[in-house]
């Protein structure tokens, strides 16, 4: 029996263990891949206050030691249910974990864009993460799709590597920071591709081209070898759905203080009804939860 269980590893989870054992809580931190979450996949955070210039998984590596200095137990499962009740009983394939709190910081995964032959091509051209994947395309073409941030940093990154980067975007404006898209249009093998959408992939064995289709219809293709898809995040409540309330869009629906529908149940960091998803709110979000945690618990 643990008095607190945090389903997730990110920033989130992590921030919520080191409060929670602070405050003398035992504290098990439930993860179904590696500790880090998204984080680990920007290669260079600037917008975290005390770290000019930090890779993602160097500051997850130091929130993850340092909740385990601090006698967090971490284990790899991937959580598949709650059963709520005075006592809740977390369910992973293996085991069934017994808390007296539950800490929900599961964050998001990559939204597909729902093109033809995607599913298959991963690892054969189509790809969501640049600083994973992009070394394969060392004097390559490629493209990316999306106007956010992620894709406005992929191109960046993927710039320095590559012969040629397109940026496909479905509107006449970026989601993402106008620095970022400054830095872009500096570059001169970065060509941006606005109003328009990838909407076919060709391919023998390896994609070779993609379709793009502009928001007038005109139809034409691209010659590249690596698509890094970039078009936002799904939140990663479909487990949870019993226990929290979700909205139209799967966010776990809760307030500033971080509390669900069910006593006992919190909600912390990207996976959140909120406004601002950053990393910075997302650590903050894991202090509040495991605040009103321990004030459960009294
Ligand atoms: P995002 O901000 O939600 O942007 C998603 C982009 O994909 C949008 O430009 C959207 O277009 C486009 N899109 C969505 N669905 C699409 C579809 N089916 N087909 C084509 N395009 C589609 O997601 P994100 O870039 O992953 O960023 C998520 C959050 O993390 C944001 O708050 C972002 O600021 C933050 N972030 C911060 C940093 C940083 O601060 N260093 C780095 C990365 C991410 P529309 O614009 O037309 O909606």
């Amino acid at each position: 029996m643990y008095d607190i269980i945090i389903v997730g590893a990110g920033p989130a989870g992590m921030t919520a263990a080191i409060y929670g054992r602070r405050a003398g809580k035992s504290v098990l931190v439930l993860e179904a891949a590696s500790y880090g979450g998204q984080i680990i996949n920007t290669p260079d955070v600037e917008n975290y206050p005390s770290a000019a210039h930090i890779s993602g998984f160097d500051l997850a590596t130091q929130i993850y030691e340092q909740a385990k200095g601090l006698g967090a137990e971490f284990v790899f499962e991937k959580v598949t249910g709650i059963e709520d009740g005075q006592i809740k009983t977390v369910v992973t394939a293996k085991n069934r974990y017994e808390g007296r709190a539950v800490i929900l910081a599961t964050g998001s995964e990559n939204r597909k864009l729902g093109v033809e032959g995607e599913d298959e091509l991963v690892g054969r051209g189509v790809s969501y993460c640049a600083t994973c994947d992009g070394a394969f395309y060392r004097k390559k073409r490629v493209a990316v799709v999306g106007g956010g941030n992620t894709a406005l940093e992929d191109a960046l990154y993927l710039a320095d590597l590559a012969e040629k980067v397109y940026i496909i975007h479905r509107r006449d404006q970026f989601r993402g920071d106008e620095t970022t898209v400054s830095r872009l249009k500096e570059r001169e093998n970065v060509e941006l591709v606005m109003n328009s959408r990838v909407t076919g992939l060709v391919a023998e064995k390896k994609l070779k081209a993609i379709e793009v289709t502009d928001n007038e219809g005109n139809v034409s293709q691209i010659e590249v070898n690596g698509l890094f898809v970039a078009v936002g995040r799904v939140p990663e409540n479909q487990n949870f759905a019993s226990v929290v309330e979700l909205d139209g869009a799967g966010y776990a629906v809760a307030g500033e203080n971080c509390r669900t529908r069910s006593a006992g149940i919190f909600v912390a960091g990207d996976n959140r009804v909120k406004d601002v998803r950053q990393l910075v709110t997302a650590t903050a979000d894991g202090a509040v939860a495991a605040t009103e945690a321990i004030k459960y618990l009294a």
